[in-house]
């Protein structure tokens, strides 16, 4: 893993989300879980070489990030904001979370590249076995949460906005904000279920920190000065589909017209996935901006 400070431990260069863990006085405290089974076990035996592993904190509920909870059984105590514990692993009629997880080994079925992980299919659960522990949260809160562990701090800040129960975690001893996916670092933002409104909101709140180091939830590490890029493809994202939404646009029109692909690359090991991602952006952001508000919101 990359050492980015005495303490903290992170892996940018995995498919996936930015796994991450911080060791102290106390033991160690995990910041999302590999997606990878082999990545998972590996990142255990690691942080368990630092110390008893005390939480796992996971950022967000989409797989990337929760997946390899199930290989940190037994190691910890998993904090998850409600919103991550009410959607985690739940199968949704556009995406089943398993089968994606699945996916990103290079099995017949999957769509992996040499980056995956070929050997995970022999720590491969079965569904009903996994469904039956998934090893969620057993403290589970809403707005913000701080924990004190050994001679650190860990301030779980609730940011949403990618998602509904979106957390970052501020670390103040270690001048590091772990921000999950509301910083997607020089590659694609995945806003398909997202508020962008609420996340940038969230990203004014990570500009109040005083922090030197913004761990990403995908990318290279990279600093606060990267909140502004972030917000931009927040913004031209939303402006570019009001306007087409204004032209009069269809849905397919807008899907087929509208398109940031020319601006970064897919985070590692996805790059199948870029029109996916385009398709989905745009088209989730159409149905948003043209949704009647319900009689309740007049
Ligand atoms: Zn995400």
């Amino acid at each position: 893993m990359e050492q980015l400070t005495p303490n903290i431990f992170t892996e940018t260069r995995l498919r996936g989300c930015n796994p991450s863990f911080v060791t102290t006085s106390e033991g160690v405290v995990v910041i999302d879980t590999p997606q990878l089974p082999t990545k998972a076990v590996a990142m255990r035996r690691e942080a368990e070489s630092h110390g008893p592993i005390r939480y796992i904190i996971n950022t967000e509920h989409h797989v990337d990030h929760i997946f390899g909870n199930y290989y940190f059984k037994g190691a910890g105590t998993v904090v998850n904001h409600q919103g991550v514990y009410d959607n985690f692993m739940v199968v949704y009629p556009e995406l089943d979370p398993f089968a994606y997880a699945y996916e990103a080994l290079p099995t017949p079925a999957g769509k992996g590249t040499d980056l995956d992980d070929p050997t995970g299919v022999a720590l491969w659960p079965d569904r009903d076995e996994y469904y039956a522990d998934p090893n969620k949260g057993t403290v589970v809160f809403t707005g913000d949460l701080t924990l004190h562990v050994g001679d650190h701090t860990f301030h779980c800040l609730h940011t949403p906005g990618h998602t509904p129960g979106q957390l970052a975690v501020h670390v103040p001893e270690e001048r590091t904000v772990f921000t999950g996916d509301t910083i997607f670092s020089e590659c694609q933002t995945w806003l398909m279920t997202s508020n962008v409104d609420q996340w940038i909101a969230s990203l004014d709140r990570i500009r109040a920190l005083d922090v030197d180091r913004v761990v990403p939830g995908h990318g290279p590490i990279t600093t606060k000065a990267y909140v502004d890029t972030q917000r931009a493809t927040l913004m031209e994202w939303k402006t570019a589909v009001a306007l087409a939404v204004a032209k009069g646009w269809s849905r397919e029109e807008t899907v087929a017209r509208v398109n940031f692909a020319d601006r970064c690359p897919v985070d590692i090991g996805q790059g199948y996935m870029m029109n996916y991602i385009q398709t989905l952006n745009a088209g989730s952001l159409w149905d948003k901006l043209t949704a009647v508000p319900a009689a309740s919101a007049r």
